[in-house]
This record gives C-alpha cells, sequence and structure tokens, in this order.
C-alpha cells in the first residue's frame, strides 16, 4: 500500500507530511471480564467496566468506517476487550450492522471462551456471528489465562469453531501451552511465581496495565531458570 492511497493523504500538497498508513484497528469494546490474568495489559476484570468507558454500538461501527474509509479494501478490525463476549447482544448487533452496510475487513474476534459453558450456545452464538461475516476465532489460552477460566471451556470454543468456522476459523493462542497445560489456580504463591517465570522465560509479554504489578517482580526469578536452563 502506498502512501497516497490513504484519502487524507490524497488531498494533502507534495510538500506537506503524510499521514502514517492505519490499515488495522482493534476495536476494544469493554475494559469488563471475568477474569484478572496477571499478564492483562489493560487492567480489565470484573469490576473495571464502567458505563463511561464502554464502547457503543455507534462508535465501534464509526471506527470500523473509518478504517475502511482511511485505507480501502487494506483495511482491517479485530474485536476485543476485557471480554467481547460479555455483552453479546452488542456484539452481534456490530457486525449485523457491518454485514448490512458491507463494510468488510473483519479480521477476527479475541475471546477467552468464558463463556463457552455448553455445545449448544457455542454453536448458535458462532453460526450467527457467521452469518454476519466471522471468520475467525481467536481464543487466548496460557498460564494466566487458565487461572481464571476452565480448560474445558477453551476446548469447546475450540473445537466448535472448527466445526462452525473452519481449520483457519480458530486461532489459539498459545497451541504449545493448549497441548500441555499448566494449571495454577490450586498451586502454592511459589509454586504459581515459578510457573509464570516458566512462562516468561519462553515467551515474551508486554509489560504493561496488570503485568507491571504481577509479573515484573518475576525477573530476577526468570534469570535465574534461564541461567538453570544453562547448567
Ligand atoms: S482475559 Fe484478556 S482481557 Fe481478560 S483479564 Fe485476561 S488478559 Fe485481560
Amino acid at each position: 500500500m502506498r502512501l497516497e492511497d490513504n484519502v487524507v493523504n490524497q488531498i494533502l500538497g507534495p510538500e506537506q507530511p503524510k499521514f502514517k498508513i492505519w490499515s488495522s484497528a482493534g476495536l476494544m469494546l469493554t475494559y469488563w471480564c471475568p477474569s484478572r490474568c496477571a499478564c492483562c495489559y489493560v487492567f480489565a476484570g470484573p469490576d473495571a467496566g464502567r458505563e463511561e468507558s464502554e464502547m457503543s454500538v455507534e462508535l465501534a461501527l464509526t471506527c470500523w468506517r473509518g478504517v475502511r474509509e482511511l485505507a480501502g479494501q487494506r483495511g482491517k478490525v479485530h474485536i476485543t476487550g476485557g471480554e467481547a463476549f460479555g455483552n453479546y447482544e452488542r456484539l452481534k448487533t456490530i457486525l449485523q450492522v457491518a454485514c448490512e452496510e458491507q463494510l468488510g475487513g473483519l479480521e477476527k474476534i479475541e475471546t477467552n471462551a468464558y463463556w463457552c459453558t455448553n455445545d449448544k450456545l457455542v454453536h448458535r452464538r458462532l453460526a450467527e456471528l457467521k452469518e454476519f461475516g466471522l471468520t475467525r476465532l481467536q481464543v487466548s489460552t496460557d498460564v494466566y489465562h487458565q487461572e481464571y477460566i476452565p480448560l474445558e471451556r477453551v476446548e469447546r470454543a475450540v473445537r466448535i469453531a472448527r466445526e462452525v468456522l473452519g481449520e483457519t476459523g480458530i486461532q489459539v493462542r498459545w497451541r504449545d501451552f493448549l497441548a500441555e497445560p499448566v494449571l495454577v489456580a490450586n498451586m502454592s504463591g511459589s509454586q504459581r511465581a515459578a510457573a509464570f517465570s516458566a512462562a516468561l522465560a519462553k515467551r515474551r509479554e508486554r509489560l504493561l496495565g496488570r503485568a507491571t504489578d504481577e509479573l515484573v517482580n518475576l525477573f530476577p526469578l526468570i534469570i535465574r531458570y534461564v541461567w538453570q536452563g544453562f547448567t
């Protein structure tokens, strides 16, 4: 994509500075989440949803339209939170209107699968959203998320998303964890810290939000963990 393709840049003179191409946006519908993951970079949680911080259907669609107007067919949006499925009717309405307007560009919806409590419900919701343009569901699963979300819900989400959306319609973040999960909910404090340190040594996290409170102090342990790997 060229800078000139941006619709704002098209009206600027050759000497004027150009806007960066902005072709992707995450629509963060809410800060509410049933979990309080230690890695959460936005401090989402059960008490975090505030009326003034909720993204309305209209604001979500305005942002979505804006991305498509600015970046054309290359414009992509993904929908996230907090937990985007916390208010399912809002989520469905956003996709429904976007579908009616033929906005296009929906990349994926992210979820922690907390709502995947039975097959029928998951099947119905994914089929509905597919009708309105959903092609990919991203399911979060790692040592931090599974402190709060039963693993069986993640497994159900993955299985049914594969049935409804196809093999390319499910993105598991992370597959290696799902294959060999480490569940810390019933561990002691020191065991939990060691499990988090091992996860951090394996994969980097954005140290923002709650992660600055809960993970930064583990770094000495990470160094120890990595060091043990050399000896
Ligand atoms: S599931 Fe996601 S949004 Fe919710 S607390 Fe965990 S990292 Fe944050």
